[in-house]
């Protein structure tokens, strides 16, 4: 089979997940080693004269940089032939399918005929765990020193950290990649054993988070790929196995205070024939919305777990936006008054972001906010914010909402 065949087997059968920034949006089913999708991701590169058809669906999305550039991204696997056996994931063990599996130079190889097509501009690549995580680490950073040293790629790589990868290669990883990341898949040990029962959550999943943070601390970033430490990311499966918003969250808090990654993607569990969880319900997707939405309370916004209005059973209500509940529940009576808010006070005001709280800072040198308009004009999305904001020590006019 020649490479191009290869990556389209891949990409009809793969199901990688978000590319980087991608915001949340509908997902697709999870998949290898974690691969949710947004639609963002999953447009295929748009048709152009200059690429020939045969390289048009060989797995390129459109994936949105941490600087904001969108980037066509080819989102493959070296292998999709696996030895274990994630409950969720088309490429377990036993399950019958064809495998296709790239050596690490027909990999790069491949990998530069599309870049240099302009078909492909970066690459997210994963894999299935062939002889061990170790061995299966060594292949994936063995193509990325391939690209970076034979072929001179210096564009976007992000590189999966497998299931038992050591330290060492975690690190010689943090040298060639721009990102990394570990799918923890479950929000805790008890949780993954019902997931994925050859997955070691501590052992095999944080513990490289924990390194590559430790390295990022402790050594300087001109040792990482063109002088910066690569970012982290991590994905859960939501849904399949009985855990709460409340574990998922805890864990998530856990990893942006302690470990800094930069982005939590939640995948909503969807049931994959022959595979053991085939009878489970595919799970809510407004779920998955109120997850990230949380997600990036604690990232951008300075909320923490006990902000968030849990229910008994530690769901988060699907009926309501996280941040509005929060206002609702401490703002109605304690209006921001947005001419001396401090950053921190305005983030917590619903439609107030960190652009807008620092446009609404930067205005105070201008003059007094005194109404609505005066907020429109800055651009600010005054939709939300009139019960909960003062302005020049008076309330904006707005109708009773039917709460
Ligand atoms: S380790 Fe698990 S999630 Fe990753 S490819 Fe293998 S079966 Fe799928």
């Amino acid at each position: 089979m020649d490479a191009l065949t290869k990556f389209k087997f891949l990409s009809d059968n793969a199901v990688l997940e978000p590319a980087e920034e991608a915001t949340f949006a509908p997902p697709p089913p999870v998949a290898p080693c974690g691969i949710p999708l947004t639609l963002q991701d999953h447009q295929p590169a748009e048709a152009s004269p200059h690429r020939p058809n045969a390289l048009q669906d060989v797995g390129i999305h459109h994936a949105k940089m941490p600087g904001g550039k969108t980037i066509p991204l080819l989102k493959t696997m070296l292998t999709s032939a696996c030895e274990r056996n994630c409950y969720y994931c088309p490429f377990r063990a036993g399950r019958n399918m064809r495998r296709v599996t790239f050596k690490p130079e027909e990999m790069a190889k491949s990998f530069m005929v599309l870049y240099r097509a302009g078909v492909a501009e970066g690459l997210f690549l994963s894999s299935g765990i062939i002889k061990g995580g170790a061995a299966t680490q060594d292949r994936l950073i063995e193509t990325v020193e391939i690209l970076r040293q034979k072929h001179q790629f210096r564009g976007y790589v992000h590189l999966k950290v497998m299931p038992g990868a050591e330290k060492a290669q975690v690190e010689r990883a943090m040298q060639l990649a721009n990102r990394l990341s570990v799918n923890l898949e479950a929000p805790n040990d008890q949780r993954l054993a019902q997931l994925a029962p050859k997955k070691h959550f501590w052992e095999e999943l944080v513990r490289p988070l924990q390194w590559i943070e430790e390295i990022r601390q402790s050594q300087p970033a001109q040792r990482g790929w063109n002088g910066r430490w690569p970012s982290t990311t991590t994905q859960f499966v939501v849904g399949a196995v009985g855990e709460s918003d409340l574990e998922l969250l805890s864990t998530t808090e856990f990893l942006y205070q302690k470990l800094r990654i930069s982005r939590a993607y939640f995948s909503s569990f969807r049931p994959l024939h022959d595979t053991p969880l085939e009878h489970l319900p595919p799970s809510d997707r407004r779920r998955e919305h109120r997850l990230y939405q949380t997600s990036f309370l604690f990232r951008d916004y300075g909320f923490d777990l006990e902000d968030l209005p849990f229910t008994q059973e530690g769901n988060l209500p699907l009926d309501i936006d996280p941040k509005l509940a929060w206002a609702r529940a401490n703002l109605l009576d304690n209006p921001v008054e947005l001419n001396r808010a401090e950053r921190q006070e305005l983030l917590r005001v619903p439609g107030i972001g960190p652009v807008s709280a620092q446009t609404i800072i930067q205005s105070r040198r201008l003059g007094v906010l005194r109404d609505i308009d005066d907020l429109r004009a800055l651009g600010v999305q005054t939709k939300n914010l009139k019960p909960f904001v003062l302005l020049d020590g008076r309330r904006p006019t707005y109708q009773l909402p039917l709460w």
